[in-house]
């Protein structure tokens, strides 16, 4: 069975067992559905299409026999010439003596290898008796990790293919692949691996890619229409009257787009489903004050309110921003790991007397011991995964309430209905009037003195700045040393007057706590950071924002960044320090100087990176196709929610035709219960 695993193969061990779990191969299936991650297509080119330094591939006559060299220990070059085109083109082979009988003058040799056009010379790394065939050949590479090589892993599923490749079961239904004239599973299977020509594989990739957008989008829309399944006393029964008395009191009055999303939110808590909501506004568009009245919405329904953000910071930022706001109208509890002991203890029963009914904590809240009485209104910031695990824990709780997404990272259309299929989406993608816009440099590394110069210039007058170093996943202590040396660069270049704080993610939370407060209250001025501060912190005095190595950033992730300057009264500056190789990476730092529209930079980011870049790897959440391309395929993801719609609609996954379909379905467990 496919099921079975790898080891059940001829040859495979446990040490090549381990290699291949190493790219997550462990069953038989794995191994058939690893497919290359590209293609070389070889094939005979005239030679003035050759590039320089290119691999290529030649097919000529010998007309020298070869001359053999010997140099150093056991080397040894081969060099004869061979006619292509009637123009005498050498061919060089290292270390290959033995080569030299079977060159023989007059015959047709294929040849491949590096070509250098300007010498009309090729390295040769492969060489063919006789000419080459008429048709391209098209080789497969695989990435491969630890002993594993490319030509263990072919042979490998070369094996498989040939005692399992007939278990390869259709998914689609036969009139899909007849209408969209896709190869069957198991033909496809069998092309990706060994292409005999472009258009096989075209179609083959093509069948993929239709596919896995399918099964994703089947998912999703399966996903969204449990959420939206009515559940009885769902519907909040809020207060329209002290709702808008709370509004009136705000220090401002609503933007248009702030409405309208709070009027969907309101819209949706009424109404017997559980909303899943996704708000969507870029940083300083206001969303919190829109989660703040929605939460007092559920209040006012005698229900209880959580609010969840990423960081202790944050949470106690906005546990201060909402007691401010809701005054005497709510009994808000800070709740994060920090709060410990008797405290704790007494919070938690005070929340589960429903003694509370706001709560503000950190995304562990809800995994956590603690017990809402009647929880209305889930609100979780920043957080750009599906919501599906989150709705399952408060499921398991016995806790159904209505649940809003907040992000700042404005996400591109063409991906917001991939990623977040499952949701509805408000935007709020209007600006608060009266705001001063950013003014965004990019400079050279060479120019950081000059940098340096105009931070002590705005701290002159009592203003404070950012200094952020990146962070990379994978070497985390690297860089943190990175923010150390800038941190000491920087005490060595201010007067001691200057204070400068150092803050990363290997701070224990108290410490970054006191240098976050110390930053609030101006006894920092400079704040060194790893980009820790990159969401939600809120220091209105604040208004130069040094971004060192920018060019290691996503351009949304730059935007959030630069959304910690322009909170306050004061003229902002972000300063990017960068100096990009290519011109993808200059024309990213352009970009960023030319706008701050959050949403037009995400969709310059989607074009230059890719979608696998774009959310940064760890906290994507988007589903990682194999074969599909999220902004490439464009057109198929748009046929493949049409098509998962229509099924769902007329409930189509009964039918024989897609029974194969179902069953594939139900092997996700988060669909169990939808599809029984
Ligand atoms: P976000 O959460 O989207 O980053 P916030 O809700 O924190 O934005 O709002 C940013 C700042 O703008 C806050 O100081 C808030 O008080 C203020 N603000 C929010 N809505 C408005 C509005 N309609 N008009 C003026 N200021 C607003
Ligand atoms: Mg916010």
């Amino acid at each position: 069975m496919l099921s079975d695993a790898v080891t059940q193969l001829k040859g495979v061990g446990e040490k090549l067992a381990e290699d291949l779990a190493l790219i997550n191969i462990y069953t038989i299936g794995d191994l058939l559905f690893y497919f290359p991650y590209r293609y070389d297509v070889v094939e005979i080119k005239p030679l003035r299409e050759l590039i320089h330094d290119d691999k290529v591939t030649i097919e000529g006559r010998v007309v020298h026999q070869p001359s053999l060299t010997f140099y150093g220990k056991k080397k040894s070059r081969l060099t004869f010439t061979v006619e292509v085109e009637q123009v005498a083109v050498k061919a060089v082979m290292f270390n290959r003596a033995f080569a030299k009988k079977h060159i023989d003058v007059g015959e047709t040799i294929t040849l491949t290898g590096k070509w250098d056009a300007h010498r009309l010379q090729i390295t040769v790394s492969n060489y063919k008796k006789g000419p080459a065939k008429e048709e391209a050949i098209i080789q497969p590479f695989y990435s491969v990790k630890g002993h594993l090589t490319t030509v263990k892993l072919k042979k490998l599923i070369q094996i498989a293919m040939n005692e399992y490749g007939a278990q390869i079961e259709e998914i689609l239904p036969e009139s899909y692949l007849y209408s969209y004239k896709l190869p069957n599973r198991r033909n496809a299977v069998k092309i990706m691996h060994f292409p005999k020509n472009r258009i096989h594989l075209k179609h083959a990739r093509r069948r993929f890619t239709y596919e896995e957008f399918l099964l994703f989008q089947l998912k999703m829309q399966l996903l969204r229409k449990m959420h939206r399944e009515a559940t009885k006393g769902n519907a909040q029964q809020y207060d329209v009257v002290k709702i808008k008395e709370f509004i009136h009191k705000l220090p401002f009055t609503l933007t248009n787009a702030q409405e309208t999303s709070l009027k969907q939110i309101l819209t949706d808590m009424k109404s017997p489903y559980r909303m899943n909501r996704l708000l969507q506004g870029d940083v300083g568009s206001g969303k919190t004050a829109v989660a703040a009245i929605s939460l007092y919405a559920s209040i006012t329904a005698n229900k209880q309110g959580a609010l969840m953000v990423p960081t202790e910071i944050l949470a106690e930022q906005h546990y201060q921003s909402l007691v401010e706001l809701f005054g005497a109208n709510a009994n808000i509890a800070l709740l994060t790991g920090s709060v410990k002991g008797k405290k704790r203890r007494e919070l938690v029963k005070a929340i589960e007397d429903h003694e509370i009914n706001l709560v503000i904590g950190t995304h562990a809240l809800i995994q956590d011991d603690v017990f809402f009485d009647d929880l209305g209104l889930a609100i979780i910031d920043e957080q750009h995964r599906f919501g599906v695990e989150q709705r399952r824990i408060l499921r398991d709780k016995g806790l159904h309430p209505d649940v809003l997404f907040m992000t700042a990272t404005p996400i591109p259309r063409t991906l917001a209905i991939t990623a977040f299929g499952d949701m509805d989406v408000s935007v709020i993608d209007e600006m608060p009037s009266g705001r001063k816009e950013i003014k965004t440099y990019w400079t050279k590394a060479n120019t950081f003195d000059r940098v340096l110069n105009f931070i002590q210039k705005q701290i002159n007058v009592g203003e404070q700045a950012y200094v952020i170093c990146p962070l990379i996943e994978e070497s985390d202590k690297l860089d943190i040393q990175d923010a150390v040396d800038l941190y000491e660069q920087l005490q060595a270049f201010y007067p001691p007057e200057v204070k400068i704080g150092l803050m990363h993610g290997r701070l224990p939370t108290d410490e970054k706590e006191a240098i976050m407060k110390e930053f609030a209250t101006n006894d920092i001025q400079i704040l060194v950071s790893t980009t820790v501060v990159e969401v939600g912190v809120n220091v209105p005095n604040a208004t130069i924002m040094v971004i060192y190595d920018a060019e290691r950033f996503g351009l949304s992730q730059l935007h959030q960044l630069r959304g910690r300057v322009g909170r306050g009264e004061n003229q902002s500056y972000c300063i990017l320090i960068a100096d990009p190789k290519g011109e993808v990476g200059k024309e990213r730092m352009r970009i960023m100087t030319e706008t701050n529209d959050g949403f037009q930079l995400s969709e310059e980011d989607l074009k230059l990176r890719g979608p696998g870049d774009f959310f940064g790897k760890k906290q994507s959440g988007l589903p990682e196709f194999k074969v599909a391309d999220m902004v490439h395929d464009y057109r198929a993801l748009e046929t493949a929610r049409k098509d998962a719609a229509e099924i769902i609609e007329q409930n189509a996954l009964q039918e024989a035709d897609f029974q194969t379909l179902r069953n594939y379905l139900e092997q996700d467990e988060s669909l169990q219960e939808t599809l029984d």
